[in-house]
């Protein structure tokens, strides 16, 4: 099928790292790089393996200081198979003389395979064929399977097959000071003489983590019993399967895998439980066709078809099979927050940052389910959030800006500038602005899905101990007859004080007030849609006053909202900053994104300039649309029409890196309907980002899931132009027609599944009948129908007259 493969045709040392980060194989429990099985960690491979949850802490002295970090720790090594020829040394990428070779990844599946054929010292020339898959339908399993063909000889050949758990977290360089081994031994073991596991266990979180390996050799069609040698040490258990091959007779080889965690259900301890699986897993081809079926089932609500773009194609769907690898249905059954870098690297800690905002779009309107999982991350940490309220003098809850196990703060002290070697002070938790993006995740899932069931005994309490916590943080000044919010800082990175300041934040940062006064004025909507009992329940256990109704009404009245010539100001005293010399330092630096790093490594302060990393006031055209912003801004008594949003984002764009790749989804997003060819390449830079790895390195610790996700969403919400009011009610808006004809997209939309096509200039809403949960109401260019189960409606997009017509089912596909 067309625009399902990523394929490699060289093998590249120095792309290698890259390449498996984004052939890692997934299934939203586990996910492990794309690494080549007989390769070590070394400085071109890195083989690391990844589950939800899985966190350690451990101390670093540095510099007679302890510093703590909570990393996600890199599980033992199940991939290793090593092939020996003739009882000469194991075969690798350097140890031979490639002349065929092909890394592929077959996106549909997730599916890593990689063709060799090669010539050894001894000039025996040999075909592999490597298939990999960690499994979509069981979610402790993973398969690889070894085809061996000698070309030009017979002979003896030794396989290792083991799993290796003397690993540690060593792939980024930046944090190779610090301490890096997470894992203590337990203990090797076999069951029965085709599998072997071993169980470890992390040295602070206490998580025993086990893996088993069944490895076995088919010739000429038929399971064949060969020589087994173990080997076991405490942290590493191998076998060595010893057999004769034939010219031109093809070997085969099968590992099934199974890994398991003390977090898991249903287990007595990981390690009888991943050896008893193990024993029971069907063979490779049964158990692919099964994770197959799943992944298909998946690709039917998931797929978007972009016929006329195939580059983007290719990208998007890469990005779904990445998003669902660290998202799926298995995710929701744990207690898993979304790690910024998905679960392929170890960049950013695997911490869960704000990131969710871009992420949960895409899954809101396809598997809602998931994202209301991801969201009982947040409130099982809702106490953890409210004794941090409460240490800093606030009321309410105040989540962390970077959350890994306990949703205490993980926000590192200090990081490393690798332009200067210095390890600057990092102030980025300063970053409260993750509380408004929780409140927004939370009630954008509500508007999406209208589960009532998660408003009522979940959403509402995060809800209103994060606008809780907003109203303690703010502060009324009688001068400017205005609350303000002070010592905080926004998405952009860059401005985490003003210049010169001993004391950190920023005082105002529009994009956290407006946000703020859309939280204070969302409240008490919330309260009215609860039942009144639960309402009341909620009041009472919470102690919810009238003044404090009060104070939000007022609040969403009242936020201050700092200006400068004619824009929003990023934060009151934005406009007294200095200006940068943009063209010195893009005519000086092959690349400009970190501005902060290289300001910094020549001795200057980027607090001191008109510079942001990423897109930061221009958030709230990304999060709101026009209709939603003109209401928060009159209710807040400033002026606001199409203008002031056209200035201020093309007064950012000017000064912006794009230091995170985040910034290029905003700005995708928000010059949609204001320059859509701008608008479209930044797109396509965002597309390309993870995959051509534009900020030079980052992508191979880790894949960036808010724009995998982001790009998914831009195409939705952007380009069709999907938004949900507050009165459920479903607006379509579809943009640059030349590039989306064709476009063809399921969604699920409070419980009804739709599939949404555009031709030409008109697009069809096919209702589906199965499920149909009703009503759907659906608005386009102002007109507003309610669609009947089994119909297609095809309209007429704007430009035109808006005619929704019904047709009989199927004539829209
Ligand atoms: C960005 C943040 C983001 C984080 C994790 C940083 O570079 O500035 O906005 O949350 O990366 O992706």
């Amino acid at each position: 099928m067309q625009g399902f493969t990523l394929t490699y045709d060289d093998y590249d040392p120095a792309a290698e790292a890259l390449r498996e980060a984004l052939t890692s194989t997934g299934n939203g429990y586990f996910c492990t790089r794309g690494t080549a099985e007989w390769e070590d960690m070394g400085s071109v491979h890195y083989p690391g393996t990844y589950a939800h949850g899985g966190y350690n802490r451990e101390t670093s002295l540095f510099g007679g200081s302890p510093v703590l970090n909570e990393d996600l720790v890199n599980l033992p090594n199940w991939l290793v198979l090593k092939l020996r020829i003739g009882g000469e040394a194991a075969v690798r990428f350097g140890s031979v003389e490639l002349l065929d070779y092909r890394h592929s990844y077959d996106i549909r599946f997730a599916l890593v395979r990689r063709d060799l054929r090669f010539r050894d010292r001894a000039g025996r020339v040999t075909t592999l064929i490597s298939r990999r898959f960690v499994s979509m339908a069981h979610s402790h399993q993973a398969g690889i399977e070894w085809t061996l063909i000698p070309e030009n000889w017979s002979g003896h050949v030794e396989i290792v097959t083991a799993l290796d758990g003397r690993v540690a977290n060593r792939m980024v360089a930046r944090y190779r000071e610090l301490e890096g081994r997470h894992l203590d031994p337990v203990s090797p073991r076999t069951f029965g003489h085709d599998i072997i596991a071993l169980k470890v266990q992390t040295r602070q979180s206490n998580i025993y983590v086990a893996e088993a390996a069944r490895t076995r050799v088919f010739l000429g069609g038929r399971a064949a019993d060969v020589e087994r040698d173990l080997y076991q040490m405490e942290d590493y258990i191998q076998q060595i399967l010893t057999f004769d091959v034939e010219e031109g007779e093809p070997a085969r080889l099968e590992k099934m895998v199974s890994l398991f965690t003390s977090r898991d259900n249903a287990i007595t301890e990981p390690l009888t439980a991943a050896g008893r699986h193990v024993l029971r897993y069907p063979r490779f081809d049964e158990a692919l066709d099964e994770h197959q079926s799943a992944w298909t089932e998946l690709w039917e609500g998931c797929d978007i078809q972009l016929p006329r773009e195939p580059r983007a194609q290719l990208l998007l769907r890469l990005h779904v099979a990445h998003v669902l690898q660290v998202c799926s249905r298995h995710t929701a059954r744990h207690d898993a927050g979304v790690p910024a870098r998905g679960l392929n690297g170890e960049a950013y800690r695997g911490h869960v940052f704000w990131d969710e905002m871009y992420v949960y779009p895409f899954l809101n309107l396809r598997l809602p389910e998931i994202t209301r999982a991801l969201l009982l991350y947040r409130y099982r940490r809702l106490t953890e959030a409210r004794a941090a309220a409460c240490e800093a003098g606030y009321r309410g809850a105040m989540f962390p800006w970077q959350s890994g196990s306990d949703g205490t703060e993980e926000t590192q002290q200090v990081h490393l500038n690798p332009l200067s070697g210095q390890w600057d002070p990092d102030l980025s938790h300063n970053q409260r602005h993750v509380n408004a993006a929780i409140f927004y995740n939370v009630w954008r899932y509500y508007q999406a899905t209208d589960d009532l069931e998660f408003l009522r005994d979940y959403g509402a309490e995060l809800l209103l101990e994060i606008a809780r916590f907003w109203a303690s943080i703010a502060h009324f000044n009688p001068g400017r007859q205005r609350y303000e919010i002070h010592g905080v800082m926004g998405p952009d990175e860059f401005h985490e004080r003003y210049p010169g300041a001993e004391e950190a934040g920023l005082r105002n940062n529009a994009y956290t007030n407006v946000m703020v006064a859309w939280i204070s004025a969302t409240v008490p909507e919330v309260l009215k849609l609860l039942p009144a009992s639960r309402a009341a329940m909620l009041r009472r256990i919470l102690e919810v006053t009238d003044e404090e109704l009060r104070v939000w009404e007022d609040m969403s009245r009242r936020m201050y909202v700092p200006f400068h010539d004619g824009v929003i100001s990023q934060f009151e005293g934005y406009a007294d900053l200095e200006e940068l010399d943009w063209d010195h330092y893009r005519a000086t630096y092959p690349n400009i994104q970190r501005l902060d790093r290289i300001l910094k490594a020549e001795g200057r302060d980027p607090n001191a300039f008109k510079v942001s990393k990423q897109a930061d006031a221009v958030m709230l055209f990304f999060l709101f649309g026009h209709g939603d912003l003109q209401v928060i801004f009159k209710r807040l008594g400033y002026a606001y029409d199409r203008d002031l949003a056209r200035r201020t984002i093309e007064y950012y764009d000017r000064r912006t890196s794009h230091g995170s790749t985040l910034s290029f989804v905003t700005f995708a997003g928000v010059l949609a309907g204001l320059d859509p060819q701008s608008s479209w390449d930044r797109f396509m830079v965002a597309l390309e980002s993870d995959v051509n790895d534009v900020q030079g390195g980052t992508t191979k610790e880790g894949i960036h899931m808010g724009v995998m996700s982001g790009t998914l969403d831009l195409l939705q919400r952007s380009y069709v132009g999907s938004s949900i009011d507050d009165e459920g009610v479903l607006h379509l808006q579809p943009r640059l027609l030349d590039r989306l004809d064709g476009v063809g997209l399921c969604m699920r939309f409070r419980g009804n599944s739709l599939r949404l096509s555009v031709k030409g200039d008109e697009l069809t809403v096919l209702v589906q009948a199965e499920g149909f949960r009703g009503p759907l109401r659906v608005c386009i260019s102002g007109d507003l129908r309610e669609l009947t189960p089994g119909r297609a409606y095809v309209f007429q997009v704007p430009g035109q007259a808006s005619s929704a017509h019904p047709r009989p089912s199927g004539d829209g596909r």
